[in-house]
């Protein structure tokens, strides 16, 4: 059985892409799973919230694109044993114009992942504030889907038209299984008539797609990744830690109990 990969992705900085990818894959770690998280951000802070210094990494995300180094070289463990990370540092701002004169250059994560797909239930892309090559590079590795986290406030729509047009070209052109397969609403602040019209707004606009729960405004969260530790293991009791428990569990019930993945894996089973 292979890996369900997912991107993390929404080309407007400061959503809650890195806090969602991290600790829901903390939370279905604990659930069992074997989660991998690649850090595809030359800012690096997936590898940063999970306890590593990106400018002490010896082997990072850059040398399986760009040097072809096997990814099981890259990988490192983190707090908990079926958490993985495929870190990432500064290196990573150059490779987008090294990977331009690349052969199949869309394709040099999907390459990289090719080898580990097997090891893992889940792994996920986070992807940086943008719609360069890295994240097409991302669009074009899932074979879950993009899961889109989406601030709650004002404007919280804007740029997601953009977001949606990259997925169509990259699906029509090099993954045909891309496309928006949940929308996360984080930031949410029940005072606030606000956040409660922008979860409407963007129910109108994702029928179906948007997890019914939602991630709050909660300090913790962002206080997490100073201690280089998720929310599961540095404040699961916070409003935070309480939020991404029951994602995990949403995601689980949506993503695991798809008719058409069970069906992919009664099949796989049949033929073997
Ligand atoms: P970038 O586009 O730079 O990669 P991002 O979309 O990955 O950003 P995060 O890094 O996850 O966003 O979050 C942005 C900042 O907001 C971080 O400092 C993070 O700790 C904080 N943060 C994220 N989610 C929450 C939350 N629910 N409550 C409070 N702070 C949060
Ligand atoms: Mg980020």
């Amino acid at each position: 059985m292979s890996a369900r990969i997912f991107a993390f992705a929404n080309q407007k900085g400061g959503v809650g892409k890195t806090t969602t990818a991290i600790n829901l894959a903390a939370y279905l770690a604990a659930a069992g799973r074997n989660v991998l998280v690649v850090d595809t951000d030359p800012q690096g802070n997936a590898t940063t919230c999970l306890g590593y210094d990106p400018r002490g990494l010896d082997i990072s995300l850059y040398d399986v694109l760009i040097n072809h180094v096997p990814a099981v070289d890259a990988i490192l463990p983190t707090e908990r044993a079926t958490l993985s990370l495929l870190p990432a540092n500064v290196d990573l701002a150059g490779a987008e114009v090294e990977m331009a004169s690349m052969l199949a250059r869309e394709y040099l994560l999907t390459r990289g992942l090719a080898q580990i797909q097997e090891s893992y239930d889940y792994i996920f892309i986070d992807s940086p504030p943008s719609l360069g090559l890295i994240t097409v590079n991302a669009l074009t590795a899932t074979t879950g889907g993009v899961i889109v986290p989406v601030q709650c406030e004002y404007l919280a729509l804007e740029g997601l038209t953009l977001l949606l047009r990259t997925i169509h070209q990259v699906r029509d052109v090099l993954n045909p299984k891309v496309d928006v397969a949940a929308v996360v609403l984080t930031m949410y602040d029940g005072r606030t008539n606000l956040s409660q019209q922008v979860v409407e707004e963007v129910q109108k606009f994702f029928p179906d797609r948007v997890f019914n729960t939602q991630i709050p405004r909660n300090v913790r969260l962002s206080e997490a990744p100073s201690y280089g530790q998720t929310i599961l293991t540095y404040a699961p009791e916070s409003s935070g830690g309480r939020a991404y428990a029951a994602l995990a569990q949403e995601f689980q019930q949506r993503m695991e109990s798809d008719p058409a993945a069970i069906l992919e894996e009664v099949t796989e089973e049949d033929a073997s």
